[in-house]
């Protein structure tokens, strides 16, 4: 299926079809039609499966970019995955003019990530420790927050970071869209899921 069967706007269908991208993934046929209607959505795929587009779409979708605040949250398991999910942001956002994503990941000092967050943002990625740190100093406020994405969740389980993300949740507004993804769909995940989504609907590639 073709993106313009899907209620995007103008300047981010072209922007798909000067990347080539002409037709939806499996996983972005089922997920964007749900995504762009505002509900929860747990979906399992893997990498490769063109997730990250799939959450993206839905985040640049709800963006308002005269509005210069957090709006959207990506969490990652690793650094390396938050630079490639905070690349793909860029590359399918470069038709919206002065949008900033910013990457807060451990492994650089905390201090001048703060001092660039007092700059603002539009959209962040991250990984889960570094996030906490900055939640628990009061750097990062997610007040405005209309989008959570957990990316591959369970490997962020896995690696122990339950506390993290719970903290997440914590400082995230009720009233938001909560996206997970995930390749394995363990009880664990199952039960996160129950806690912090509202009436999710699965899919699965
Ligand atoms: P991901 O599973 O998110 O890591 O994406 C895998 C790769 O597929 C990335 O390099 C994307 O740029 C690319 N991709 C995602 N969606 C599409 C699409 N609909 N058509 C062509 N390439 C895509």
């Amino acid at each position: 299926t073709s993106f313009a069967t899907l209620p995007l706007s103008k300047s981010l269908l072209t922007n798909l079809e000067s990347l080539n991208y002409q037709k939806m993934t499996e996983i972005q046929a089922q997920s964007l039609p749900l995504i762009l209607n505002g509900e929860d959505v747990i979906a399992q795929g893997k990498t490769g499966s063109g997730k990250t587009a799939a959450f993206t779409l839905g985040i640049l979708h709800r963006l308002n970019v005269k509005q210069f605040r957090i709006q959207s949250l990506v969490v990652c398991p690793t650094r390396e995955l938050a630079d490639q999910v905070a690349a793909d942001i860029r590359k399918l956002a470069r038709s919206i003019h002065n949008i900033k994503v910013m990457t807060l990941c451990g492994g650089t000092p905390l201090s001048p990530q703060a001092a660039s967050l007092e700059h603002g943002a539009h959209i962040i990625v991250g990984t889960p420790g570094r996030l906490q740190d900055h939640l628990n100093r009061g750097s990062l406020k997610l007040e405005h927050l209309s989008v959570l994405v957990l990316d591959e969740a369970d490997r962020m389980l896995e690696m122990g970071f339950q506390d993290a993300i719970d903290s997440i949740i914590e400082h995230s507004p009720k009233q938001r869209q909560t996206l997970l993804f995930s390749a394995t769909y363990p009880e664990q995940i199952e039960k996160v899921a129950k806690r912090i989504m509202n009436a999710p609907k699965q899919i699965t590639v």
